[in-house]
Formats: structure tokens, sequence, C-alpha cells
């Protein structure tokens, strides 16, 4: 009978910390890579402001429209603005939205500039 109780604790002490331990991790490996934008649209909105690169503040915060192909340092694989908390999703269409850091200009999920900030 004890023996029967150790193996019950010790299945649910197991249990309890496989609960504890997965979503933990999990969570550790998305911020280490994020994922990337499940596909880089094509055709901007029309009538939007869109964040030109290269030009005002696209150029000073170095976005680019393929985080992929951004040099800069700071950049991680996984990174884009799909993913970054300044990208306003919600108020999108068609894979471009707002972001918050250019004010409120049009950008694409795909893109990155120097002021990513994970979700
Ligand atoms: S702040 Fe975020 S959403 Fe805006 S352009 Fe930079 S990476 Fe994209």
């Amino acid at each position: 009978m004890d023996e029967k109780n150790f193996d019950r604790r010790s299945f649910f002490r197991m249990a309890v910390t496989a609960a504890v331990i997965v979503p933990v991790a999990l969570k550790s490996i998305g911020k280490a890579e994020a994922a990337p934008a499940a596909s880089c649209p094509t055709t901007p909105p029309a009538g939007k402001p869109m964040a030109i690169v290269g030009q005002g503040m696209a150029k000073g915060l170095e976005y680019t429209d393929d985080g992929k192909s951004s040099t800069n340092a700071k950049h991680k694989p996984g990174q884009n603005c799909a993913n970054c908390k300044y990208f306003n999703d919600k108020k999108g269409e068609g894979g471009y939205a707002p972001c918050t850091m250019m004010g409120m200009k049009w950008v694409t999920n795909c893109g990155w500039c120097k002021s990513y900030a994970a979700r």
C-alpha cells in the first residue's frame, strides 16, 4: 500500500513539476526567437500613409520592409513588426498596420526598425 501511495505521489509531483516547467520553457524559447510573420504582404492598402524605406522617420529608425535584410546589430532572427508591441495590427489590414513609433505611418508585418520591442 505504501509503495502504491509513493507511486501516486511521485506521479503527481512529476505532473505538477511538468505543468510548471513546460510553459516557462516554451515561453523562454518564444522570447529567444519570436515567430516570423506568416507571409509578407506585397500590396499596401490604398489611401494609408505609408512609412517609406530611407525617408523621414523610417530613415532615422533604419526601417526596412524586410526585417531579415536588416544589417543593424540589434536585429535578431525572428524579430519583425508582426511581433513588435508598436505594430497596431488591430487597426491594420492586409498585413500592414500603423506603427506607434513611426507616427502612425503604416508598416508591413515583415518590417523591422531599431525601435523594435517584443510584445
Ligand atoms: S517600432 Fe516595431 S512595428 Fe514599428 S517599424 Fe519598428 S519594428 Fe516595426
